[in-house]
């Protein structure tokens, strides 16, 4: 996938590039990352990207003009003059990204990411040249930065090659729309407290078993919202069932 992300402030994408697996899936070339700051294409002396809203009220926006060449030499980048690749704004009022909605995203081969600041950018360049908005939460930030390193860092641990184990993000939580089982590690009792006697007993399809019921309850105690009935096979539904019946006791 090649990336290219529109911002003020490219030095903090080192949290992306310089650790761990987003690290290493940079190194390794899974990704393609580059920067396209809008202060290098201001054309006053100072490289002024923000001025005052007009109309009055606080806080600065981003100007058009640096922020449009910066989007436009983006995707010269691609070598596509802009029509293959789509040119997406994080904002508090996008689309709410979604596990669902982050795996179509990662399947693209290209990809160009815009980083507002101050106020937010001037409404003439969504018209323009924003092709989908994009939310990480009904919160704000102070940038559009961390929005797009959360979205960046998600998609990267669904390129092939990119963790270790290739089930690894199948069986992660929303992977088959469920949460993730809990898991424990060394050592076996802590504080008096005991890893369950079934993940000790090498019986993989109990262990087996054991996870998908953790799994279903987890889902149900945590977030009863990803429950979908009627797509349970009759075996989910009884396990939740007897769940429910034994915590009603
Ligand atoms: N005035 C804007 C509003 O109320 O919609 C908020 C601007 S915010 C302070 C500055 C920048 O942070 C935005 O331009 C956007 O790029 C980014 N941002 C803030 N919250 C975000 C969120 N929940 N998801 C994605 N990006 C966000």
């Amino acid at each position: 996938m090649q990336l290219s992300v529109v911002t003020l402030f490219p030095e903090m994408f080192a949290a992306l590039t310089d650790w761990g697996i987003s690290g290493r899936a940079v190194k390794r070339e899974l990704i393609t990352l580059d920067f396209f700051n809008p202060r290098e294409f201001a054309t006053d002396k100072q490289r002024t990207v923000d001025d005052k809203p007009f109309g009055g009220g606080p806080g600065m926006l981003m100007k058009s003009g640096p922020l449009i060449a910066a989007i436009n030499q983006a995707k010269k980048s691609h070598g596509t003059e802009g029509e293959e690749v789509k040119v997406a704004y994080l904002s508090p009022q996008g689309t709410p990204l979604d596990h669902a909605a982050v795996v179509n995203l990662a399947k693209r081969e290209r990809f160009i990411l815009v980083c507002g600041r101050y106020q937010g950018i001037d409404a003439r360049v969504i018209e323009q040249e924003i092709d989908e908005e994009w939310s990480i939460g009904n919160f704000v930030l102070s940038g559009g930065e961390l929005a797009a390193m959360s979205l960046i860092d998600a998609m990267i641990r669904l390129q092939p090659g990119a963790l270790g184990h290739e089930d690894s993000a199948k069986e992660d939580s929303f992977g088959n729309g469920l949460l993730h089982w809990p898991e424990y590690t060394r050592p076996q009792d802590f504080e008096n407290n005991r890893v369950p006697d079934v993940l000790l007993s090498g019986d993989h399809e109990a262990i087996k078993d054991w996870r998908k019921k953790q799994s279903l309850i987890s889902t149900l105690k945590k977030r009863p919202d990803l429950i979908s009935w009627e797509r349970l096979s009759e075996e989910e539904r009884t396990i939740l069932k007897e769940f429910t019946d034994e915590s009603r006791c």
